[in-house]
Parts: structure tokens; sequence; C-alpha cells
């Protein structure tokens, strides 16, 4: 099989940039490993999306929805039911797919955009004592297994960290008549978005424990008890602080990771914080027409985010097969100060910078208000007050080709305000 593009994964990175890759001579093909379209919005069933790109309140399965109607207006191809299994570059990158239905195939492309979302750490990624009864998993499993499957994974539940799906699972899981007895979260603040401590915790009398993490588990078969404890500013438990709950499930909300493991054979400029791909303002990485989007790329807390910068993606993969524009070399890495954990794109190719770029970045620790400040040969050139910062949050500046003095690297630092 010959396709100009294959998009990997169909959610809301993948049908964005598929939407606006569209073109009479671009030949698109869309394989998702799932039964449907959507990806994880089909078991985000709460509202709070799509505010930036529709002006109002969705549901996740509504987003979804309205991608959906749009992609298949369009009649682009896709396969459902079918997973990539291994990408490789040789002139052309050579896909290798698997279906129940068609076996294993390879399919030649000319551009592939990777938007295969993320996956959540495990028990095997953060250290937890004690025992390995059953009754501990991740709360985005726990969320489909309710949401799609309509199982409640348990009846006394206790959260390990503040992200927000597992603040989201509070609320659900009490909605559902189980009995949540808090939150611990080993930083001394919340990982998830301010809204989400509201509303998922505050309106259900949820208590959070911050500075905390459990340093026991016990259970013969099913979880029965865990121990939380205070850490100190090194994240040591501190001797006589611990709390026992007696519980029967514990749900892990301790970070999501791009998943970009199909790529493992391929050799291309990794940044070591977002654990994904180095990209140009195109969101294309080291290798020439591999475009990466989405939660593949670095994690997002906004979908409507997710769909404007995959929007760009598609666009720049429609113009590398229309155009084959290649890079130029005068392409710079954008510097930052501590206070910045990181910067998506992290580079910025001045000799093609025509459009508008929006830089997406995190800070590394909560601060009340400064300033941004991007400079270019030792001066600044935009500025951008802000308030109640957090690593949740993203944070996004729009450069424009007009604010540049050369084509000199630039920096962006923030400046804290010191009361
Ligand atoms: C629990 C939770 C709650 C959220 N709440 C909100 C909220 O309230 N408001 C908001 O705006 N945003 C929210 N978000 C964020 C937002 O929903 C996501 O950032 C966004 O949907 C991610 O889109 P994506 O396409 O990058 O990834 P995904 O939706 O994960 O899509 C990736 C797709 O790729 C497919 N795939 C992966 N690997 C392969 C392969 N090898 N072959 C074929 N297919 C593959 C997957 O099956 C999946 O369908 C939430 C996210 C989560 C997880």
């Amino acid at each position: 099989m010959k396709k100009d593009l294959v998009i990997i994964g169909g959610g809301a990175a993948g049908l964005a940039a598929a939407l606006s890759a569209n073109h009479p001579d671009i030949n698109i093909l869309v394989i998702e490993r799932e039964k449907a379209l959507g990806g994880i919005l089909n078991q985000c069933i709460h509202n709070g999306f799509g505010l930036h790109v529709f002006k109002e309140e969705l549901t996740g399965p509504e987003y979804a929805s309205r991608y959906m109607d749009a992609f298949l207006k369009l009649n682009i191809e896709f396969l459902l039911d079918t997973t990539v299994v291994d990408v490789k570059k040789n002139d052309d990158f050579e896909v290798t797919v698997s279906s129940f239905e068609n076996g294993l195939f390879k399919i030649d492309a000319k551009a592939v955009i990777l938007s295969s979302g993320c996956y959540e750490r495990t028990r095997g990624s953060v250290i937890i004592p004690g025992e390995r009864p059953k009754g501990i998993m991740p709360a985005g499993s726990a969320q489909r297994y309710l949401n799609i499957d309509g199982y409640l994974v348990g009846k006394r539940v206790f959260i390990l960290g503040s992200g927000d799906i597992g603040l989201i699972m509070a609320r659900r899981m009490t909605l559902e008549g189980a009995k949540v007895l808090g939150v611990a979260e080993i930083m001394p603040y919340s990982n998830g978005l301010t809204r989400n401590i509201v509303q998922c915790l505050h309106d259900f009398d949820i208590p959070l424990y911050l500075s905390h993490t459990v340093t026991n588990v016990k259970g013969k078969d099913r979880l029965e008890q865990i121990t939380i404890q205070e850490v100190d500013s090194h994240f040591n438990p501190i001797e006589h602080t611990d709390k026992v709950f007696d519980v029967d499930t514990l749900l892990l909300s301790v970070g999501l990771v791009p998943d970009i493991s199909l790529f493992d054979s391929l050799d291309f400029k990794r940044d070591l914080v977002t654990k994904s791909a180095i990209v140009n303002q195109f969101y294309e990485a080291s290798i020439s027409g591999l475009f990466i989007c989405g939660n593949a790329l670095h994690v997002h807390d906004l979908v409507d985010y997710v769909s404007i910068e995959s929007e760009k993606a598609g666009k720049s993969a429609q113009n590398y097969i229309l155009n084959s524009k290649k890079t130029s070399k005068n392409v710079h890495l954008i510097g930052f100060n501590e206070n910045i954990r990181y910067i998506v794109p992290q580079l910025i190719d001045f000799d093609n910078f025509n459009d508008p770029i929006d830089l997406s970045f995190r800070v590394t620790k909560k601060m009340d208000s400064g300033v941004f400040k991007i400079s270019q040969s030792g001066k600044v050139i935009v500025t951008k007050k802000a308030k109640h910062l957090a690593p949740a949050e993203m944070e996004k500046i729009n450069l424009k080709v007009e604010s540049l003095i050369d084509n000199s690297p630039i920096t962006l630092v923030f400046e804290e305000e010191k009361s």
C-alpha cells in the first residue's frame, strides 16, 4: 500500500491533523488501534472541553464528535482496530501495521504524523513499598472501566498523585457511590488544574494531603490498607506522621508520558524533559517528513490546545508533501532560564519563519506573579505579565516574525516579582 501521509492515532490530535492536511492531491490514511475514533476523549464524560475552540463547554465525547463529523464528511480513509507496530525510514517511511482482519502489512508513506497520545505511569514507575495485592491501578484505567465498560473498580478508594485524571476520578467515583478517603500528593502543591481541585475535591469534601506519599500497602489478595506519611523537602518520609486508611482501591495519578515507543528504532533528537521529540515550529522532528503533535509530543491539560497544535502539524505535513519544503540551516534552539521547565517547539527555523509561532511551556514551580520576557541580540522583544503560575498549567506566548530583530537565537525567561 502506498500513501502520501499516514497519521498514527485517531484521537483529538490525529483528527485535527487530518482535517488540516486534507487536500485533493494528498492521499491520507488515519490508523487507529481502537474500535472507534476519538481517543481518550471517549472516556472523559465530564465537561470542561472546548472553551477555546468552540467558545462553549462540552464533554469529551461531544468535543470528539464535532471533529469526527467534520472528518467523516471529507471521506478521508481510515482503519480502525488496526495498530501500527513499527516505523522505519529509508527514502520514504515504511509503516508496519497489524490488524485482526488483515494481518500484518506494510504501508509506504512520504510523511508520517505521530499522534499516538500518551500512557500513564504505573506502580512500577513510582516506589510504593509493601505487598502487591489487586486493587492498585492507574486512574485513567479506572476511568475507562467505569465510563466505557460500566465497572466501578472499588468501594473505598484512595488516590496517589493529584494529576487531573486522579482529581476527576475522585469526583466520578464519589458520584457513583464509592467513598474516596483522600488524595496524597508528594509535592507541596497540586499537579492538577485549579478548577479541578475546587470542583472535584473541595466540592465533595475530599481531603488533599500535600507533601504526603504512600509508604505502605497491605493486602493478602485484594488491597486492604494503605499508610501515608508526610515528606520533608527531600521527599523523605517524616517519622510519626503516619495516617492509615482501610481501602480496597488505590488509584495512581502520578504522571503521563508521551507514547513514542513506536519510534524507538528511529534515530531522532529527543527532549529529556518532555520525553518526546525535539521539533521545530512545523512540529517536524529531526527526521524530515516526521511530524509529532498532541500528547505524543508533550502532555496537554486542555484538548483545545491539542487541536490547535495538531492543525498546524497537519498543515506542515501538507506543505511538506506538496512543496517538498526542507528545513534550512538557520535553525536555533530556544534558550530558557531555571523558572521554565520546557518549551515546545524547541527549535525555530528562522529562514522559514513566516506565520506566528505558538510557544507552549511550563514553569518549574508555583510562583505568584512576574513577567515572561523573550530576548534576542541582548534586547527584550516580547513581554507578557503572568499571575498564579503553576507547573500544571501550560503557558503560551504567540511569537510573530515582526517582533524579531534578526535571525539570531531567542531566549525566554520568567522573572518572578518578589513581594
Ligand atoms: C482523564 C483525562 C481528563 C481530561 N480532562 C480534560 C478536560 O477536562 N478538558 C480538556 O480540555 N482536556 C482534558 N484532557 C486532555 C485532553 O483530553 C487530551 O490532551 C487530548 O484528548 C489528547 O489527544 P491526543 O489525540 O493527543 O491523544 P489520545 O486521545 O490519547 O489519542 C491517541 C490515539 O492514538 C491511538 N494509538 C496509539 N498508539 C497507536 C498505534 N500504535 N497504532 C494505532 N493507533 C494508536 C490511541 O488508541 C488513541 O486513540 C483530559 C485528558 C485525560 C486523560
